[in-house]
């Protein structure tokens, strides 16, 4: 069995596996909602947060779905669907109320370390994808959470929201854009870091780094024995637990098939690399105000749209485009190229066989992408930038996403964009499959796993510190109007997003 510094064997009540924002964020909250409770994390890597949480992995969107096309898709009517976009700016608000916990209980000193105001922009051109911008921000304005998104098809005014966007661009073009100043980007690597520091310092909290779980044994008692590898020593050694966590991003598929858990059987993995164009150039850094997104090209995956985005990561600004899509047989970013064969399992070889046949397209888009030059690259970021230079960009490798691969009853298998909480019927373990929305949905998605996991949820001291610390908890803020406009007025405020906050810091 592991043993700590005072060589007590460790038998924790939970089991996070993968230090991750996932993690991060479910041991915070279980902690505070019992601060009795004994947690172990264990992760493959020598620092936390060194995979899709990282900052240089990530595009850092906190996503609300102000921007983001691929969360409002066209309709064979004509019309577009705004519920997954309603669903997604909730949610993103809740994550909020939680990070505004941290700050006001001093677990993050200050929110200016990770969260910041930058305008969310949809920037579209030809005909029919204005006619689609200008029907998605119909739909989304009726909704309250979407109040304040501007919409204009004058490029004058476009030009003064984005005017690198505009320089060289052929005027004879329809184009058109809406705006949303409550946007953010998030250092989700920051983020995940302080929520660490805070679990570090928890009596019955410990962290394991450079520490691999290979393997799973179910006990008759209901308890996990968990196998893991110390990296550094090669030793291994067990630990037995309640409950299990399977936070570990692009690698949680694989273990996922090694619980044995009959919920997580038919589940295929397909990975998606990306790339970044990181600007190096001060003058062009410091003209760029926003995150634009466009339109996905037929056949491309609809997360892997290129954008344009101003960050700030580790108190500097930063310009990024990108990513752009690839494939790679690694589930994880410092994965192994076996890891897609290895997953491959008789459960799962006909969900993934299908979905294959029926993504071809898909396959073919991401073959063009790997096949990509330098000037092709400079071409699609031409659409952003008419005047882009290639000598003003580097190329970085982003994180790695592991798509859902799931069995359907008509088709045999699908392959799915958005995140999969796959939990055994005890409620023993949990595991997190997928990567999008992603991080900006975590604490929705933690909330969800521990009501389904923890009896005690129902309990009113459960209850009640779901309240405190998520003040609009139980409630809708999708339906409550008054409570979202109340809600996002106090995160606002404590999360230091005014309007002005982001003027001060950025025009001056
Ligand atoms: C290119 C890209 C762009 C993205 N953009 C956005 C965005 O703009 N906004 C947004 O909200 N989200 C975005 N996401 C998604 C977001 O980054 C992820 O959803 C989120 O970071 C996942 O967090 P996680 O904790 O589940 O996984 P991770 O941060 O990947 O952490 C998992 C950890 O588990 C460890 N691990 C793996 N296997 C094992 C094992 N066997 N034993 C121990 N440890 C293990 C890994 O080393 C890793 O540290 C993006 C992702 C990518 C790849």
């Amino acid at each position: 069995m592991i043993t700590k510094k005072s060589s007590k064997t460790i038998a924790p009540d939970v089991v996070l596996i993968g230090a991750g924002i996932m993690s991060a964020t479910l041991g915070v909250l279980l902690k505070k909602l019992n601060p009795a409770i004994t947690i172990a994390i264990f992760e493959r890597l020598d620092r936390v947060t060194a995979e899709s949480s990282d900052p240089w992995n990530n595009a850092g969107t906190g996503h609300s779905a102000f921007c983001e096309l691929n969360y409002t898709p066209q309709l064979e009517d004509g019309t577009v669907d705004t519920k997954k976009a309603i669903k997604i700016a909730e949610s993103f608000e809740v994550s909020k109320e939680f990070w505004a916990y941290l700050v006001e209980n001093d677990i993050i000193d200050s929110p200016d370390a990770f969260i910041h105001n930058i305008p969310h922009l949809s920037f579209v051109w030809g005909h029919d994808n204005v006619e689609y911008l200008k029907k998605r921000y119909d739909g989304l304005t009726k909704h309250h959470l979407f109040h304040g998104m501007e919409y204009t098809e004058d490029k004058s005014e476009i030009n003064s929201w984005i005017p690198l966007v505009m320089e060289g661009r052929d005027p004879d073009i329809k184009v058109a854009a809406t705006k949303m100043d409550l946007g953010t980007d998030v250092n989700f690597g920051t983020l995940t870091k302080f929520m660490f520091e805070y679990l570090e310092k928890q009596e019955g909290v410990a962290l394991y780094l450079n520490h691999e779980v290979d393997d799973f044994d179910k006990k008759k008692d209901g308890s996990w024995v968990i196998e893991v590898k110390d990296r550094a020593t090669r030793k291994t050694s067990k630990v037995q637990t309640k409950f299990v966590f399977i936070g570990a991003g692009g690698g949680s598929l694989p273990l996922l098939e090694k619980s044995n858990i009959p919920e997580g059987k038919g589940f295929g993995g397909f990975p998606v690399s990306g790339q970044w164009l990181v600007c190096n150039n001060q003058e062009i850094i410091e003209k760029h105000q926003a995150k634009v997104y466009g339109k996905a090209s037929v056949g491309s995956p609809p997360m892997s749209v290129p954008h344009l985005d101003t960050r700030m990561i580790d108190g500097k600004k930063a310009l990024l485009f990108g990513p752009y899509a690839g494939f790679s047989t690694k589930f994880l970013k410092n994965g192994s190229f076996l890891d897609l064969p290895l997953s491959i399992k008789l459960d799962n070889i006909r969900p993934m066989l299908a979905a294959g046949i029926h993504n071809i397209p898909l396959t073919k888009y991401l073959i063009d992408q790997v096949r990509q030059s330098p000037q092709d690259r400079l071409e699609a970021l031409k659409d952003y930038l008419p005047e882009a230079k290639l000598e003003d960009w580097d190329l970085e490798m982003a994180g790695q996403r592991v798509q859902v691969i799931k069995k359907d009853k008509k088709v045999g298998g699908v392959l799915e964009f958005g995140t999969e909480m796959v939990t055994a019927a005890d409620g023993s373990l949990a595991a997190l499959l997928g990567a999008s929305p992603g991080a900006s949905t975590a604490v929705s998605i933690m909330l969800e796993l521990i009501q389904k996991c923890f009896k005690e949820a129902k309990s009113d001291e459960w209850q009640a510190e779901f309240k405190k610390i998520i003040p609009s908890f139980g409630e809708s803020l999708s339906k409550n109007a008054e409570l979202a406009a109340k809600t996002r007025a106090r995160t606002t405020e404590i999360l230091e997003l005014g309007a002005s906050h982001y003027s001060e810091e950025f025009t001056a």
